[in-house]
């Protein structure tokens, strides 16, 4: 454990002056520095508490110190601290067999240590795949406007909000964009509100042997939480099989759990081609993630000559102690039904808020599913302006003061951020739900 020895200006001065953080611009004043943590909430180095409705980046699932945990990496650590994946070893062999299990059995694990890894692989895995099968023109990768799928410059290319992207390219090339689903908000045309035929038509004027996949959370959730229609992924399914598109599934945030199913797809219907997963399957305690892929695409690698073979290292993916401990926070959630927990906390929570807020001027939609939600500001429920970034960081500030940390994301492409996000640990307690609500209420009242 690292040592406080300093007060809190200190720290905060220090934190200024060597850490640069991700997103936003530097505010000491706002930077929360924490000491330690435990179920739902975590406390700063002053001692006070704040409810992390938010699970840290939507990865703490089976909430704070849980020292099984700790404990599974420490033992694993002593056992075996280190070896690569192009050979192998148990916990590797052991998580990605439960993997394929929960999956409903037809995958082959490839590990890396973040979701962007995960997504990478995926990339040139699709694309190594189309022209193992000797159609090496397929390279495009179709993905949804407001979604995200991680910082690197493949998994930035695939991500659909220009004001995360435009600083920073051009990305890789070959990939491009459709409508996302969007019920609510329905900025892509009144004939096609889900965009199923966007992706058809993408598909078919880009020519369908250039296409060789299609990523897709199963609910956008860095883009606003969008919730599709129930048909909408086993549509969008049939459409890639009709253009011979492979179907990536980004389970980053969906997964273990978040929506009220071991994986988000389970909600729909649908058997994806790939599926990407990292956050909650160690909870946030280590990094890991892992690329499921079909045993058939799988199989198209094998050949007797050594280049055909996935020509892809990752140094520190599917390390011994990350995977025990997977394979332990897997267990916990399995034992303590957090799956089911989910579902029927999504339910209770969106059903409080909805009748709570219905009236309230600036909400203009609740929306999630499982213990992932969204609640979308507006200024005009008619006309759906989004609400001033000004009063939505009101709100948040509101409920910061108040002991509650809530998330935001965006929906526009000038990147207003007016939709705020909940996704508290799988685990959370009754009372401290209750206290998330009440909190969030309490906010939104104010700004009235
Ligand atoms: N995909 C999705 C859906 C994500 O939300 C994220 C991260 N928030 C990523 C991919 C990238 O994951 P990481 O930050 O671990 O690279």
């Amino acid at each position: 454990m690292v040592q406080m020895s300093h007060s809190k200006e200190t720290l905060q001065q220090q934190d200024e002056k060597y850490v640069w953080h991700s997103m936003k611009p530097y505010n000491p004043n706002a930077t929360l520095v924490v000491e330690k943590a435990q179920g739902s909430w975590v406390t700063d180095v002053d001692g006070k508490r704040y409810l992390d409705a938010m699970s840290g980046l939507w990865c703490v699932n089976v909430g704070y110190g849980r020292t099984e945990l700790a404990e599974a990496a420490y033992e694993q650590l002593k056992e075996l601290a280190y070896f690569p994946l192009s050979q192998s070893h148990v916990p590797a062999i052991k998580l990605a067999e439960k993997l394929n299990d929960m999956l409903g059995g037809d995958y082959v694990i490839f590990f890396s240590n973040s979701g962007s890894e995960a997504n990478e692989a995926a990339f040139k895995i699709v694309r190594q795949y189309h022209q193992q099968k000797g159609e090496g023109g397929r390279y495009k990768i179709v993905s949804r406007y407001r979604s995200y799928h991680g910082s690197s410059m493949g998994a930035l290319a695939a991500t659909g909000q220009a004001q995360r992207k435009y600083k920073y390219e051009p990305l890789a090339p070959g990939f491009i964009h459709v409508a996302p689903p969007d019920s609510y908000r329905d900025d892509f045309g009144a004939t096609d509100p889900h965009g199923i035929k966007d992706i058809d038509r993408a598909m078919t004027w880009e020519l369908s042997d250039t296409i060789a996949a299609m990523i897709m959370e199963p609910i956008i959730t860095g883009g606003g939480v969008i919730v599709p229609p129930d048909g909408y992924m086993k549509a969008a399914k049939e459409v890639c099989e009709k253009h011979g598109a492979l179907l990536i599934v980004d389970e980053v945030i969906c997964g273990f759990g978040r929506t009220g199913k071991p994986f988000g797809f389970m909600n729909y219907d649908v058997k994806p081609d790939i599926i990407t997963m990292a956050k909650g399957l160690t909870s946030g305690y280590l990094p890991l993630s892992a690329t499921a892929v079909r045993k058939e695409i799988y199989e198209a690698f094998k050949g007797s000559d050594e280049y055909e073979f996935f020509r892809h290292v990752n140094t520190f993916g599917g390390s011994p102690a990350a995977c025990a401990l997977a394979l332990k926070n897997l267990e916990i959630m399995e034992t303590e039904k957090l799956f089911d927990r989910s579902r029927e906390l999504g339910e209770k929570v969106l059903n409080e808020l909805s009748n709570l807020l219905s009236d309230h001027p600036y909400v203009g939609n609740i929306r999630g599913k499982g213990l992932l939600l969204g609640l979308e500001l507006v200024k005009d429920k008619v006309t759906k302006e989004p609400l001033d970034t000004s009063l939505v960081n009101d709100v948040i500030a509101s409920c910061k003061a108040n002991g509650l940390i809530i998330g935001k994301n965006g929906v526009t492409v000038a990147g207003f951020n007016n939709v705020l996000t909940l996704s508290p640990p799988l685990n959370i307690e009754l009372e401290d739900l209750a206290f998330v609500v009440k909190t969030l209420v309490a906010a939104l009242e104010k700004i009235k």
